[in-house]
């Protein structure tokens, strides 16, 4: 952090700028030029309030140096995070890592049975809402308790684990017991509550983009996280608002690549939110392995034109089927094999 001082700043503004920034746990640098003064921070800044120091009388602006995330920021570690989902399958390992499986729990047939059928192909972990955040309070609102008592049930008979939204911190302890991975969804990217409280859970949290969310500002949501303690953070691009309406959201492909250069943190990405259409999925799954995600997360049914929600972007089993084949041909090309 940076901070230029007015031409003609008296004796007592410049001690009144160092002050305010020697209070924030940083040792201050000053350069007094023959026009300009720069007060160089020295340390970490991210505790100094840069707008009250910016409001200070002869305090002309304030200019960050570096990114405002710390934790989630490759610069101070350098290496690749890797997260294990709960049985020894990694993200941001060699594999691709491939989570799959309804967009809602509707029944223990109907779970089970999507389970069976992704484990078959190769998924490592196993997806499906049961609180559900639907834009209109008439839609289905997800089976909550029961659907996580079903997805314990597909986890029994298949081994995967499990990964599923949380929508309110009232139910962070029921989830820390019964379910392997906490999704935080798009529209609660930006709930600080709740990523707080995450923070002291030892669950991974798979981490959406918020629908217009920039890319730091996605990174922060991870910081909040890993600030309280849990740095297993798996981040998921999943598409973003543009003024395209013919696909649900914008795919952007170049946040993971921008997201594996800012952080260590693993990236996944999410089609089927992306482009909200089923025929799309699988090329928007390849050109996302060939983008460098450490892992897919695709919706999965077995009866998409019945499905409770979002079926016009779930595949079925045999196409998610067809999919992991093609991933698997692609492996020597992108590094990675599913
Ligand atoms: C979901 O994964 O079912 C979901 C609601 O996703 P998003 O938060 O990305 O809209
Ligand atoms: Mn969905």
């Amino acid at each position: 952090m940076v901070v230029i001082m007015k031409p003609g700043f008296s004796q007592e503004e410049l001690q009144g700028a160092i002050h305010a920034m020697e209070a924030g746990g940083v040792k201050v640098m000053v350069s007094q030029g023959s026009e300009t003064t720069i007060l160089g921070a020295e340390g970490d800044a991210s505790r100094i309030d840069q707008e009250k120091v910016a409001l200070l009388p002869g305090v002309d602006r304030v200019m960050r140096v570096t990114e405002p995330y710390k934790k989630a920021n490759r610069k101070y570690h350098p290496d690749d995070t890797v997260v294990d989902l709960g049985n020894g399958a990694l993200v941001g390992g060699e594999k691709l890592a491939v989570i799959a499986g309804p967009c809602s729990v509707e029944s223990e047939a109907q779970i089970v049975g999507v389970a069976k059928a992704v484990k078959e192909s190769g998924a490592a972990a196993l997806r499906g809402g049961a609180f559900k955040p639907r834009t209109s309070p008439y839609s289905f609102q997800g089976m909550g308790n029961d659907g996580i008592r079903l997805l314990q049930e597909a986890r029994a008979a298949t081994g995967l684990p499990i990964v599923t939204e949380i929508m309110s911190t009232d139910n962070i302890e029921m989830f820390e017991m019964c379910v392997d991975v906490i999704q935080v969804g798009a529209r609660n990217m930006q709930n600080f509550d709740l990523l707080k409280q995450l923070g002291k859970t030892s669950k991974p949290i798979l981490l959406k983009r918020g629908l217009s969310s920039t890319i730091e500002e996605w990174l922060m949501s991870a910081e909040y996280i890993m600030a309280g303690g849990n740095e297993r953070v798996i981040l998921c691009e999943r598409g973003i608002r543009t003024f395209e309406t013919f696909t649900r959201n914008t795919l952007d492909l170049s946040a993971v690549l921008a997201v594996k250069k800012l952080s260590h943190l693993p990236v996944v990405v999410d089609p089927s939110h992306a482009c909200g259409q089923a025929w799309m999925v699988e090329r928007m799954s390849l050109a996302a392995a060939a983008a460098g995600a450490d892992g897919l997360i695709i919706e999965v049914h077995n009866d998409p034109p019945h499905a409770l929600c979002d079926g016009a972007q779930s595949i079925t089993p045999e196409q998610f089927d067809a999919l992991m084949g093609k991933l698997r041909t692609l492996a020597p090309c992108v590094g990675r094999t599913a």
